[in-house]
């Protein structure tokens, strides 16, 4: 035995010896005393009594009046709007400011050239059954954000989603899309990967259109007879490399404060070279038309009545995009409540309030649930009844640009931050339906048990139930149905990106969660003109009820963290969850390595040829190195020691629930700053703003999640040393996470 196994023992003991005293009155409400429990559930009942939909309803109409981008009078207004509101309440409310790189459209260009003649309408016209449509002069046109200047003409070719295997397909086929001007589909990943894996291949320049299939008619009836994209509506959105780091592109993993040192735009390594425009189907079916060359394989179709052909060319086309590259005030609304017993613990709760255009649904829905709560809880202080721990409102501003308002104020007081700060709650566009939660896993318990407390709207029974039958019945297999049946609480999803918790949790290493509903609310209306109060109303949250689920779920999620005796992260949780992923890239290796050899062998004996038709020009694939075994085990013991800390600190809990430890707040500083541990010293490799050695948004996927990320890209990227490092570094990050949950537990047994 070493002194670290010894140590765990001799707790163990301890915990042996206690845990026959453990209370289970009060298990709902993990960190709590019973005394407390009690207050808090009335706490809780006369927070819920103030919650009103037809508040949030009014605070969604108010804010989508106008379209509000990042730098427009609209996104101004709205920002002294809530800070206004925030004071009412009785917050002490302040704009933080700063000024970020947010070029917008000089020149849209798009034209067919030869052999047909086709100029690209760029417009999304207004409608007489959506009022704030015709806000043209306010508006801003349809474009991707970051994208490059550029003035390019060339043959158009079609590469589906533009993903890696689109490319391994069209490599295939022995076609190349370099010199082209690549037209993808959306859909299938975040949009940013697509113009940047064309650039990668050669290409001059990007059209990224949306196709009926994903979000227009095939799917359901098109706005306004009913939610989805018309031919007109258009995705507008960031095209910023946040793979490699959110934020202003000009000051990566520092503040853009007024004087703050930029680089150079052609040294921002998050920024495109090619010039990239986002445009509806009604532009794109004209152009698609046109092209000749191989009819696409099956699973490239869309819904458009036309052949799907590839191309390249016969169809050229001229692409030409201008943009004011100006810096911008980015204005963020910081609300604190002062906490009565632990001002320096910070409880962040924060929604993005800027939009692409009106965005009643993407963010404001989100935003007026969390201003209700707001609103509620300074009503409650009014009435004496304050946090123990401070509460934090953040109106984040310029997030559709790139998460730019959190990152910069995260980045700005990332000292104070990790200080300080107990936790981070995210929301953004919320509708009808299923609740969601995604988070660092040591906070799966807490959003279990609120879930559990929470009724849903439309069922009666409660949001948790709701979301499991909705798993339950709709699991790949029997199988799968029968666990997940046995198990009566819900998993919550690992983090990638996307919206603002991504620099608390990768970057700072703060317990984050992100909460919403939906799943009844089909979006057509996604980052266009479209979405409206108009649509929202119809479509996306009638009547705000499930506006008024989300404030009551995040405003529990508040509360419990700012008032816990004991803050109550499940560190089992999180073993749980990363012994599942350390199985699965052990699984994964083993996959690699059959699939290797069958390949190598198909090629060997000309199979890849023998079955395609030889009349087509077919390139099969390079052989594989063989994949090696790589050795794991210094992350498996790791695991070993961490699942022993992890199940001791949980009995050590559950024997002491009725007693105060020797010193609570350092016991509470060990646990919310615990996450700090996970995060690597030197980053990701090529991506060093990416800090957490469990979590981080795939540099394939965007925002899509890669757990144990350093690893698990190293082998997809048949990088093997690489691998072998990361298994080291994701091993030191565990231990030193198991130290500080050992920590924390000598407080609680010395106690005892
Ligand atoms: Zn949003």
């Amino acid at each position: 035995m070493n002194k670290y196994t010894i140590k765990v023992f001799l707790i163990f003991l301890v915990t042996v010896l206690f845990s026959f005293s453990a209370n289970n009155e009060g298990k709902d409400y993990t960190g709590f005393s019973d005394a407390n429990a009690a207050v808090q559930k009335k706490w809780e009942a006369g927070y819920d009594s103030l919650l009103q939909a037809p508040d949030i309803d009014n605070m969604v109409k108010i804010l989508s009046a106008h379209p509000h981008h990042l730098g427009s009078v609209g996104d101004k207004n709205n920002v002294e709007f809530i800070l206004q509101k925030y004071r009412e309440w009785g917050f002490d409310a302040r704009i933080d400011t700063f000024y970020a790189l947010f070029p917008t459209p000089k020149t849209r260009l798009l034209e067919a050239v030869s052999p047909i003649k086709y100029k690209a309408a760029l417009q999304e016209p207004s409608l007489k059954e959506d009022h704030t449509s015709s806000q043209t002069s306010e508006q801003l046109p349809t474009y991707n954000c970051y994208s490059a200047d550029g003035d390019v003409t060339a043959d158009l070719i079609y590469a589906n989603q533009g993903l890696p295997q689109d490319y391994e397909e069209l490599d295939k086929m022995g076609i190349s899309v370099k010199g082209k001007i690549v037209i993808v589909r959306y859909g299938g990943s975040w949009r940013g990967i697509k113009p940047r894996l064309a650039q990668e291949h050669g290409a001059l320049g990007c059209i990224i259109y949306s196709d009926p299939k994903d979000d227009g008619f095939y799917q359901g009836d098109t706005y306004p007879k009913g939610s989805f994209k018309s031919e007109y509506g258009v995705q507008r959105g960031s095209v910023e490399d946040i793979t490699l780091y959110p934020g202003d592109p000009l000051t990566p993993g520092y503040g853009d404060t007024k004087n703050a040192k930029r680089l150079d735009r052609k040294d921002a390594k998050n920024l495109l070279k090619i010039p990239v425009l986002p445009i509806g189907w009604h532009d794109a079916k004209p152009l698609l038309e046109a092209l000749a060359g191989p009819v696409v394989p099956d699973n490239w179709k869309g819904a458009l009545p036309i052949t799907y052909h590839i191309g390249a060319g016969p169809l050229k086309v001229h692409l030409k995009l201008e943009f004011n590259w100006n810096i911008v005030p980015v204005y963020d609304v910081i609300a604190v409540l002062k906490g009565s017993e632990d001002p320096d613990e910070w409880v962040l709760r924060g929604n993005h309030q800027d939009a692409w255009v009106n965005g009643a649904n993407d963010p404001i829905s989100g935003q007026a649930a969390m201003l209700e709560e707001a609103k509620a809880m300074g009503e409650l202080a009014k009435r004496g009844i304050r946090p123990k721990r401070t509460i934090m409102y953040c109106s984040w501003d310029g997030e559709e640009e790139g998460l730019l308002g959190s990152t910069e104020w995260a980045e700005t007081n990332a000292v104070e931050l990790q200080k300080k700060a107990v936790a981070y709650i995210n929301s953004d566009d919320n509708g009808r339906g299923f609740f969601y939660a995604g988070s660092s896993q040591t906070l799966q318990t807490l959003i279990n048990e609120v879930a559990g407390d929470v009724t849903d709207p439309e069922t009666g029974i409660s949001i948790l139930e709701r979301r499991r039958a909705s798993d339950i019945t709709n699991a790949s297999s029997a199988t799968e149905q029968k666990e997940l049946l046995s198990q009566p609480y819900i998993k919550s999803e690992p983090l990638g990106s996307g919206s603002d918790f991504s620099s608390f949790l990768q970057h700072l290493g703060i317990a984050s969660m992100n909460l919403g509903f939906g799943g009844e609310d089909p979006d057509g209306g996604y980052h266009s003109i479209y979405d409206s109060y108009d649509m929202y109303e119809r479509f996306k949250d009638p009547h705000s009820t499930y506006g008024v689920a989300l404030a009551k779920t995040a405003g529990r999620m508040t509360m419990r963290l700012a008032n816990a005796d004991i803050l109550p992260f499940n560190f089992k949780d999180m073993y749980t969850s990363v012994n599942d992923y350390v199985k699965e890239l052990q699984k994964k290796m083993d996959e690699m390595r059959t699939s290797t050899e069958v390949t190598n062998e198909l090629l060997n004996n000309n199979y890849y040829i023998y079955s395609q038709d030889p009349t087509k020009t077919y390139i099969p694939p390079v052989p594989k190195d063989s994949v090696p075994f790589i050795d794991f085990s210094p992350l498996q013991n790791a695991m070993i020691g961490f699942e022993g800390a992890a199940e001791v600190y949980n009995r050590v809990i559950a024997s002491n629930h009725n007693t105060a430890p020797s010193s609570v707040e350092q016991l509470n500083m060990l646990l919310y700053q615990s996450e700090q541990k996970l995060l690597l010293p030197e980053g990701l490799p090529k991506r060093p703003w990416y800090k957490h050695a469990i979590y981080a948004p795939g540099y394939y996927t965007g925002y899509g999640v890669k757990t144990l990320p350093g690893i698990r890209e190293a082998i997809e990227g048949r990088r093997w040393q690489e691998a072998q490092q990361q298994i080291a570094e994701a091993a030191k990050a565990i231990n030193s996470y198991t130290e500080q949950i050992n920590s924390a537990m000598s407080l609680l047994v010395l106690h005892k």
